[in-house]
């Protein structure tokens, strides 16, 4: 909790000697206390000062107390308590009070005694309910992250493998009727055992970076996966077969001619890439064996191409 923040009290009454004696029974607390002596007064007071508590009459020039409590909630980012003080002492005012709305009624003539103690009260609870707040935001927040660290690589920032999972598979049922097909590519470095070997694993790292940016760069209305170690999943939605193979013709010569820098090392990779038709009805696991193959099938045959699980089974 913060304990050098002061909380802060707005008294809102007509009646300057009222005022005097709140403040004079308040003298001895820790709180910034402001004053307005009427209703549109005090809906500007709230909104500059955000008080903790709001001490309210409820015969003001301007207002009637009960009405003005909603038009002071409605600046009111703080959720201050709000304790009607006031000469009106029917039990049935007591009880529009409450129903309004307000955390506690005091009647005129006040005790001063019992005002401070009621006024302590309702301001440590409030600030027991601020630092509840205040955790839960923070919870809320921590949980996002982990969250999204939960589905993301950490060294490129892609969904990893886990998002396959849930996510994609929901995204992948929707594909639309017609020649638009949902196609699964899987992408591998060729010899990235080399590049570690030959410029360190840092500039493998960088490398792995780089693949990234470049397939993210391509397909911004996809999906890309790192699935694992260099092997990256695209999951192209709404295609038909031409533009897939195209797209992945695209990725394979940009990632062909891209130049990886280094420290004072200059080198490039290239990529080979299996392509399957995802079938509805049929796993995604299944699906993206099919990708494998096709892949194992392009190194077999030469590395550095796209090829077709369609045309090897
Ligand atoms: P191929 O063309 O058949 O795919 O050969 P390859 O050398 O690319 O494949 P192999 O599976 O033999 O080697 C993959 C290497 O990738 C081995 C592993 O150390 C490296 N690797 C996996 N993950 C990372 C990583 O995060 N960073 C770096 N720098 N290297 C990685
Ligand atoms: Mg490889
Ligand atoms: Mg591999």
């Amino acid at each position: 909790m913060d304990t050098n923040k002061k909380q802060i009290i707005l008294v809102v009454d007509d009646s300057l000697l009222i005022c005097q004696q709140i403040k004079a029974a308040l003298k001895e607390e820790p709180f910034f206390i402001c004053e307005a002596h009427t209703g549109s007064e005090a809906v500007e007071a709230v909104a500059q000062y955000q008080p903790d508590l709001i001490l309210l009459d409820v015969v003001l020039p301007d207002a009637e107390g009960y009405e003005l409590f909603s038009k002071l909630k409605e600046q009111d980012n703080s959720n201050a308590a709000i304790i009607f003080l006031t000469s009106k002492d029917k039990d049935e005012d007591v009880v529009k009070g409450f129903s309004v709305g307000a955390c506690d009624y005091i009647k005129k003539p006040f005790v001063q005694g019992e005002l401070r103690m009621r006024v302590n009260a309702h301001l440590k609870l409030k600030e027991q309910q601020d630092e509840l707040a205040r955790q839960n935001k923070e919870l809320r927040s921590n949980m996002e992250k982990l969250n999204f660290m939960a589905f993301r690589d950490g060294l490129t920032g892609l969904y990893n493998r886990r998002y396959v999972v849930g996510d994609l598979l929901e995204e992948m049922r929707c594909a639309e009727p017609d020649d638009k097909k949902n196609v699964l590519i899987m992408a591998d470095i060729d010899d990235f055992k080399r590049i570690n070997d030959t410029y360190g694993h840092d500039a493998g790292d960088m490398a792995l970076v780089c693949l990234a940016n470049i397939l993210e760069g391509i397909c911004r209305d996809h999906k890309v996966i790192r699935w694992g170690g260099e092997e990256f999943l695209i999951a192209l939605f709404d295609v038909t077969v031409e533009e897939a193979f195209a797209l992945s013709e695209s990725i394979r010569t940009e990632v062909e001619e891209f130049r990886i820098f280094h420290g004072d090392q200059e080198f490039s990779m290239t990529i080979t890439l299996g392509l399957h038709v995802y079938l509805e009805g049929e796993g995604i696991e299944e699906s993206i064996q099919c990708a494998d193959k096709a892949l194992y099938q392009g190194k077999r045959s030469g590395k550095n191409r796209s090829v077709w699980y369609e045309s090897i089974k």
